[in-house]
């Protein structure tokens, strides 16, 4: 689905294009063009990401691939990503902001038989028309934190049913605590 009538259009649909994954891993390191491709969109059009999470505000997700291809002929993908996106805090039921950063490398194999040749690094299939931003988006749901929480939650204003104070201050250290150690440190 090539629309490519005026320049705009196709800059925009540049965000759906498909990747040729194997030219791709190959070009790399090759001196040529192509081992890299790097793009922003609006977290918003991640449909998939933002599925059943707090409102998101307009905000900007960057995007990196870098193929890779070694001389022993294995074909290597690096992904990263960031930017933030809006949870629902698991202990307060407030939303708050997460930082949203992928950084993962795959290996890319040509069938699915060689998907599973060992646990040391993570493969997927190759294609010639591999969706990038479809491959982008499950990476980005993947490095969601399964219990999002805040570190600290903020203390209702206005004093919410104030009967429940979950416990979570376990792995934290008490303020008294972190004076003792400054103090011993100044000694
Ligand atoms: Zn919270």
């Amino acid at each position: 689905m090539g629309r490519d009538k005026m320049g705009r259009e196709t800059k925009a649909d540049a965000s759906r294009e498909t990747l040729d994954l194997f030219a791709f891993t190959a070009a790399a390191g090759a001196g040529r063009e192509g081992g890299q491709l790097t793009g922003t969109r609006d977290l918003l059009r991640f449909s998939r990401l933002i599925d059943g999470l707090p409102p998101q505000s307009t905000t900007q997700i960057n995007w990196s691939l870098y193929g890779e291809c070694t001389s022993g002929g294995r074909r290597y993908i690096e992904v990263r990503a960031q930017g933030q996106i809006v949870l629902e805090c698991q202990r307060c039921l407030q939303p708050f902001v997460v930082p949203l950063q992928v950084v993962n490398r795959l290996e890319i194999v040509r069938s699915p038989a060689e998907l599973d040749d060992d646990d040391e690094i993570e493969r997927i299939v190759g294609s010639p028309r591999f969706d990038v931003l479809e491959f982008i988006e499950d990476e980005l749901i993947l490095s969601l934190p399964p219990v999002p929480k805040h570190e600290v939650c903020p203390s209702a204003p206005g004093g919410s049913d104030s009967a429940e104070q979950p416990d979570a201050e376990a792995g934290r250290p008490s303020p008294f605590a972190v004076l003792e150690k400054l103090k011993k440190e100044r000694n």
